[in-house]
């Protein structure tokens, strides 16, 4: 007789009961990495409103403290560069968001190779280890929720981001392959992809784009990153939160593999 069960239920069995209502995550477990500022903050923070326990992890001490003081959660200092720290990992979350990241804008014949791999490990390799040590114990429970805070520049290239374009198109296949691995067992894997950010890892890049060009800071932003988006402002990061918070809910099982743009248009075209 054909086993029709598989890990995740029997198939063609329908959605499981007693699911959460939309926009809830109470009481899950979440890591947010990059969680000090910018959009890994805007996500904590709404994962902790929809009744998550947040966990924040960063580079930065005292960030990641004072964004965990403000939403009842715990920081976790630690180098997401530093991989060999995270070989023996096990992480015991229901969400994880790999959305830790730096950028950097240098041509490619100048850009420095210690610069690259640095990137590489930080925005791939290091994601690659969090969902390794957070999946024995999502597949014990039969559930997960896997966020890659990928880019635009997951999708299409850029100019002078040689190491953030090669990381993100990583962290895309990564996620796919993630998505694949995990669909028996509950565990879902998406990319979200955002256009520019109201962050200060933008503010830094706008800096380090107007020296490149010799142009004023006004201009990188409206002459360079909004020049051909349809919506004419940058992205807010409770807005990449928003949609976060809906893809790691209990109704969202069926997303997986998928890659989700808030670029307001810039990629339509
Ligand atoms: P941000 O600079 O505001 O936040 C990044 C966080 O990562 C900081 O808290 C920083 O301390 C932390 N971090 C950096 N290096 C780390 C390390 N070695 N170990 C642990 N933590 C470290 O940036 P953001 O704009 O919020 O970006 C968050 C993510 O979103 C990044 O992956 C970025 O590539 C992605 N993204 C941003 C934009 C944007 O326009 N801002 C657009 C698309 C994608």
């Amino acid at each position: 007789m054909t086993d029709l069960h598989t890990p995740g239920g029997a198939v063609g069995s329908p959605q499981p009961t007693g699911r959460r209502a939309v926009g809830s995550l109470d009481g899950r477990r979440a890591l947010v990495t990059g969680g000090a500022s910018g959009i890994g903050q805007a996500c904590a923070t709404a994962f902790a409103a929809a009744g998550a326990h947040v966990t924040v992890a960063d580079i930065d001490a005292d960030g990641a403290q004072r964004v965990a003081a403000s939403i009842g959660g715990e920081a976790w200092h630690v180098d997401l560069a530093d991989t060999a720290s995270l070989h023996d990992l096990r992480l015991d979350v229901d969400i994880l968001v790999n959305n830790a990241g730096i950028q950097h804008v240098r041509p490619l014949e100048e850009f420095e190779p210690d610069r690259f791999s640095f990137m590489l490990r930080l925005m791939l390799e290091a994601p690659f280890l969090l969902i390794r040590a957070a999946l024995p114990g999502m597949y014990e429970r039969g559930f997960g929720r896997i966020l890659n805070m990928s880019s635009v520049h997951g999708l299409v290239a850029s100019p002078y981001k040689s190491a953030y374009v090669a990381a993100k198109h990583g962290l895309e296949g990564l996620s796919k392959a993630t998505a694949l691995e995990g669909g028996a067992h509950g565990v879902t894997s998406n990319c979200i992809n955002p256009g520019y950010v109201r962050s200060p890892l933008v503010e830094k890049q706008i800096a380090d784009q107007a020296k490149l060009h010799g142009i004023g800071e006004d201009e990188v932003l409206e002459g360079v990153l909004l020049a051909e988006a349809a919506v004419k402002r940058l992205v807010e990061p409770d807005e990449v939160a928003a949609l976060a918070v809906f893809l790691a809910g209990d109704g969202a099982g069926m997303i997986s593999g998928a890659s989700y743009t808030m670029d307001g248009g810039w990629s339509a075209r």
